[in-house]
């Protein structure tokens, strides 16, 4: 089946909801038995991993109709879902690491879960050292006899490096790591983590899958190996979430593909755009032919999302202040995914162990949103004649 008739049909299940097309919200803390059997029943189903509602904090249908379409998608074992995108990034590691462990961290990672390793799992024991998304092979010199994950985010956040999954993925199975990737920019409809060898896949589902900013949500999927050790360390830490999200995310995913199919030609058409105005020093962009990651995109992905990076040339931050503050159709504002254009100012310098940021002059992320492109262009050159004033 594609994966555009997968996302319509996957998590649902009309005949057991009375013809109902979308599982309904559940809202369910206790649910009850009508007897000591139909009760010792429920626990049973549980124990077995059944997909039957026994507490709140198992999940309810809901929950399960999402985190079946999201494993259908992802074609992995089973998906957990978390109540946020770095929920998910916590659990694509903590599960699988104890004291003494070491992980290896690319240095383009999203900075909250780089915020994790220096904070939680530094004062449970873990060591973290940070790689350069770019070593591929490289990254072999850096595995210990400890080291138990290498996690992966591609392209970078912020910066856009494409990773070498399969490469990597391969050196660290010959080690006996674990492979882990935040895969938000491309969704698993635009790379399949599993299929290229990674055994841990995040999605901050906040993004594109819900995709109306309304809502947050994260997922983890894993191999069938893997999935014992997830799903009773978030059950521990009593991971659970909104039966309201997890409709949203439904409600999301069933046009994910049309969605983001737009959201990949007006993120390169605003690319390709903003990289011919002069005062522009590069765009960072994975889709775009010239880009240092152009090739593995090409290779490993299906498509691109609307999300990239803008360096400027050095000016007064008056001058770049003029360009962003007054933009109309532009939010400025964190996260991305939803259907609206948002620009973010970045500074990834502060963000960097082991690798430099080289520019000067300062940076903003662009989500291309599902506005008429020809309105978004308008707005930049608007944006461009300002800035061009105070120069
Ligand atoms: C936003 C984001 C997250 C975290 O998701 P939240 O839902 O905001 O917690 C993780 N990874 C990447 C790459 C993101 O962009």
């Amino acid at each position: 089946m594609f994966d555009s008739t997968l996302l319509v049909h996957a998590g649902r299940d009309p005949e057991a909801f009375q013809g109902v097309v979308n599982t309904p919200v559940f809202r369910a803390s206790t649910v009850l038995a009508s007897s000591i059997a139909e009760w010792e029943q429920r626990k049973k189903e549980r124990a077995a991993e059944q997909p039957g509602t026994y507490y709140g904090r198992h999940g309810t249908p809901t929950t399960h109709s999402f985190e079946e379409a999201m494993a259908a998608l992802e074609g992995g074992h089973r998906t957990l879902v978390f109540p946020s995108g770095l929920a998910a990034c916590a659990f694509a590691i903590l599960p699988f690491v104890g004291t003494g462990d070491h992980v290896l961290i690319t240095d383009s990672a999203y900075d909250p879960t780089r915020r994790l390793a220096a904070g939680v799992l530094k004062r449970f024991g873990v060591t973290t050292e940070f790689y350069d998304p770019l070593a591929a092979e490289g990254i072999e010199a850096l595995i210990k006899p400890n080291t138990r994950l290498i996690y992966t985010e591609s392209p970078g956040s912020h910066t856009f490096e494409m990773q070498d999954t399969a490469r990597i993925a391969e050196v660290a199975h010959r080690h006996g790591a674990l492979v882990a990737m935040d895969n938000t920019w491309a969704t698993p409809l635009y790379f399949k983590p599993l299929q290229h060898g990674v055994d841990i896949s995040v999605q901050a589902a906040t993004k594109y899958i819900v995709g109306h900013s309304d809502a947050m949500l994260g997922t983890v999927t894993v191999n069938r190996a893997l999935w014992p050790q997830l799903k009773s360390t978030a059950y521990d830490l009593g991971q659970i979430s909104s039966p309201d999200d997890c409709y949203l995310a439904l409600r999301g995913l069933r046009t994910l593909a049309v969605r983001l199919k737009q959201h990949w030609l007006s993120g390169v058409a605003l690319a390709q755009w903003l990289a011919r105005q002069p005062e522009v020093e590069c765009v960072l962009h994975p889709a775009l032919p010239g880009d240092p990651g152009h090739e593995i995109w090409q290779r490993d992905f299906k498509g691109a999302s609307g999300l990239f990076s803008v360096v400027m040339k050095p000016m007064a931050a008056d001058a770049f202040a003029a360009l962003i503050d007054g933009l109309e159709l532009f939010g400025i504002g964190a996260s991305w995914g939803g259907y609206e254009s948002l620009v973010l100012p970045i500074d990834p310098a502060g963000h960097r162990s082991v690798t430099t940021w080289p520019h000067r002059g300062p940076a903003f992320r662009v989500h291309a949103g599902l506005e008429d492109m020809r309105d978004l262009i308008a707005d930049l050159e608007q944006g461009f004649a300002r800035l061009r004033k105070l120069l």
